[in-house]
């Protein structure tokens, strides 16, 4: 037996044998990669530069057969698992300490029926590869706000991003999914099939299998109005109670983003971002007020291709970078948040961080709440304390400010999250992301699809409640 530094999904140490391993690697389509054999440093490093761990062994999948033997040989050898898809779990859920990896980053074609207008991008697709595929024929879905984060890990969680207001979540335009369950079982999950794990996937995260290709429903656009107004910081709590006021009734082509930060010249600013998918010269009326208010230092907000507001904020964010990121989910801002707000940015430790307001989109907050596994659908925000720095040694720094703005917003706050900002360590969190009655249906099909708790690296859904 030689020891593989693989940990089981206890924790526990344990090994396969060379020859064990060996004939894996025969067996796949794929890239199997051993720590210290090149590729293996550049496939275990994620989005988030505070995340370091070293998995036993990584699987890059070349296709479903690959991700079938992997999750077979991580539960048949009780293997810890982890699943990346597009890698931006800030909590650092995509890569594990030994146990095994499975790599989707290979994984990423997408195929549009322009005809019917839907989409089938596999699990590892980034919302840039899937943007440009669906842009060709003028067609598009709701997908997040940076080019570089993934399709799989954004739309099992929900998904919100600048179409929500006319056309929901991401998870709300899902039509279908093919799923390795914890069986090692290819199942397609729609309204037809499989409808009870349908039900979970939109929301549930990756607590129910390996998610080897999704189907989305598609809508025309292509020219969007969009960009945003930025305004000093001195301005920030009259910026903050107009937005309030604004983003309250808008129409449903319009979605909004309200966020604090410091500009490139290091300068602490405060910006509305808009995206305004209908009408042109009906957008120019409606945002009208945005741009009048003020006036702003600079307007940045014009007609431009839907791709080019999809990268509009990617470099706020980049790759490597130290994060800690918090949020949590708000339904009206009102004048305590206002000023808790302009408080803590006025002693911000970073100049790469950022606080705001994600609207969660008229559409969204019309499904009913048990229509989907993502069920907070009263609240109109994702209040976000998007923490960033460089220096490693001011982490401590940086995760208390954070933490400060959180305990004082909270009185503001809704009780409940959104379940892709919950952290790595809390099992409230993870309740906080449901209604109650949506957790307890979610924890029953935990029993039924993945009675192991084997996809455990994920805001996860004990089945042992
Ligand atoms: C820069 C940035 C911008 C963001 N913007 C938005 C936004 O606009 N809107 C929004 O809603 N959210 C946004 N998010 C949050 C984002 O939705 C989550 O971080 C999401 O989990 C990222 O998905 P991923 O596939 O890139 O991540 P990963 O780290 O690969 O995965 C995240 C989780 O999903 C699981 N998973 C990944 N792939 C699969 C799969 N194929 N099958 C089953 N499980 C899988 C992983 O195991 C892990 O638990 C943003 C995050 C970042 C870092």
């Amino acid at each position: 037996m030689v020891e593989l530094g693989v940990g089981t999904s206890t924790q526990a140490k344990s090994g396969l044998s060379a020859e064990q391993v060996d004939a894996f690697k025969g067996g796949l389509r794929g890239v199997l990669l051993r720590p210290r054999e090149p590729g293996y440093d550049e496939a275990r490093t994620v989005w988030n530069g505070m995340t370091d761990k070293r998995p036993g062994l990584i699987i890059r999948c070349a296709g479903a057969s690959d991700v079938i033997k992997a999750v077979n040989l991580a539960r048949d050898n009780g293997l810890l698992l982890a699943v990346r898809g597009g890698d931006h779990s800030v909590a650092g859920h995509s890569v594990c300490d030994g146990g095994i990896m499975i790599d989707l980053s290979a994984m990423r074609s997408v195929r549009v029926d322009p005809v019917k207008r839907t989409a089938r991008a596999e699990g590892g697709t980034r919302w840039g590869d899937f943007d440009k595929e669906t842009q060709a024929f003028g067609l598009a879905t709701t997908g997040g706000t940076n080019s570089d984060t993934g399709i799989a890990g954004l739309t099992l969680g929900g998904g919100i991003g600048w179409l929500a207001g006319k056309y929901g979540l991401s998870c709300d335009n899902l039509l279908s999914a093919d799923v390795v369950t914890a069986s090692g079982e290819l199942l397609t999950a729609s309204a037809t099939d499989n409808p009870d794990l349908f039900w979970a996937l939109r929301g549930g995260g990756g607590n129910f299998g390996v998610v080897t290709s999704f189907e989305y429903q598609l809508q025309e656009l292509s020219t969007i109005l969009g960009g945003m107004v930025i305004h000093s910081f001195a301005r920030a709590t009259d910026v903050l109670r107009f937005y309030a006021e604004f983003s309250r009734s808008i129409p449903d082509e319009l979605n909004t983003i309200c966020a604090l930060l410091t500009s490139p010249d290091g300068q602490p600013v405060i910006a509305i971002a808009v995206c305004y998918n209908g009408n042109l010269e009906q957008g120019e009326r409606v945002l009208q007020p945005v741009r009048d208010f003020g006036p702003p230092l600079v307007d940045q907000i014009s007609p431009m291709p839907y791709t080019a507001m999809q990268t509009m904020l990617d470099a706020a964010f980049p790759r490597g970078r130290q994060y800690y990121w918090k949020a949590n989910l708000i339904t009206d801002i009102g004048p305590n948040a206002i000023d808790v707000i302009a408080e803590y940015f006025a002693r911000v430790p970073s100049p790469f961080t950022v606080l705001g307001f994600q609207q969660l989109g008229n559409f969204t907050n019309r499904v009913a709440p048990g229509a989907t596994a993502f069920s907070h659908r009263d609240a109109r925000y994702d209040f976000l304390m998007l923490s960033g720095w460089e220096d490693p040694l001011q982490a401590d720094q940086n995760i208390a400010w954070t933490r400060e703005v959180y305990a004082a917003m909270r009185p503001s706050l809704h009780a409940g999250m959104y379940v892709n900002a919950v952290g790595a360590e809390s099992v409230s969190e993870v309740r906080a992301a449901y209604r109650a009655d949506t957790y307890g249906r979610l924890v029953a099909l935990k029993r039924k699809y993945d009675p192991t708790n084997l996809f455990r690296l994920n805001a996860n859904i004990d089945p042992g409640e």
